[in-house]
């Protein structure tokens, strides 16, 4: 069972390298963004609940989206591992991870912590804005959702330093040659 916590700051290829992850391992993908999204588009309740959240930049409650992770997992049936792609964001959210995967008599295999410098993140996500539209990609909401990122979920590389789950992954460069480190990560798991 291979379950990968991918992590870094809004713009530092998540999304991108999680999807080659998925291809190469089979495993199943949970992106809590893209969740809260598709609530949104389909007019939820949950979708409106996170809309606001999301327009702000800040973070959902952490038990809202801890419940959404839960249901998620539960309908992986036969899975060969997850993809945990923008969960956790908290260390409240971390430790209900573990209890979550200790309950079903798994673990966290490996946290991948996509680093990437703070000018690169805002041009890359700028450029995300103009081309995809989605809302939060404007300069405003991305120098919020970054000061939450620095707050509130950079201290989870303390966390999974601290449980042995920590590997650094330097998010510059050519999308090749970061999921080339990423394979490299894994094998020696
Ligand atoms: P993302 O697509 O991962 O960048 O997430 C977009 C937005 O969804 C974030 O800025 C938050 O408002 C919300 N969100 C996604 N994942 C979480 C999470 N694990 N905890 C709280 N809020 C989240």
């Amino acid at each position: 069972m291979l379950n990968i916590v991918i992590f870094g700051a809004p713009g530092s290829g998540k999304g991108t390298q999680s999807a080659r992850i998925v291809e190469k391992y089979g495993l199943n993908h949970i992106s809590t963004g893209d969740v809260l999204r598709a609530e949104i588009k389909n007019g939820t309740e949950l979708g409106k609940t996170a809309k606001g959240y999301i327009d702000q930049g800040q973070l959902l409650p952490d038990e809202l989206i801890i419940d959404i992770l839960a249901s998620v997992l539960d309908s992986f049936k036969e899975s060969k591992g997850v993809i945990f792609d923008g969960f956790p964001r908290t260390i409240a959210q971390a430790e209900a991870l573990k209890a979550m995967l200790k309950e079903r008599k798994q673990e966290v295999s490996v946290m991948l912590d996509l680093e990437v410098p703070e000018d690169e993140l805002m041009t890359r996500l700028i450029k995300r804005g103009q081309e995809s539209g989605r809302a939060d990609d404007n300069e405003e909401t991305i120098k919020k959702r970054l000061t939450v990122y620095h707050s509130q979920t950079s201290p989870l590389i303390d966390w999974y330093k601290a449980d042995g789950k920590y590997q650094h992954i330097n998010g510059l460069g050519t999308m090749d040659g970061i999921f080339g480190d990423i394979v490299a990560s894994i094998e020696k798991l």
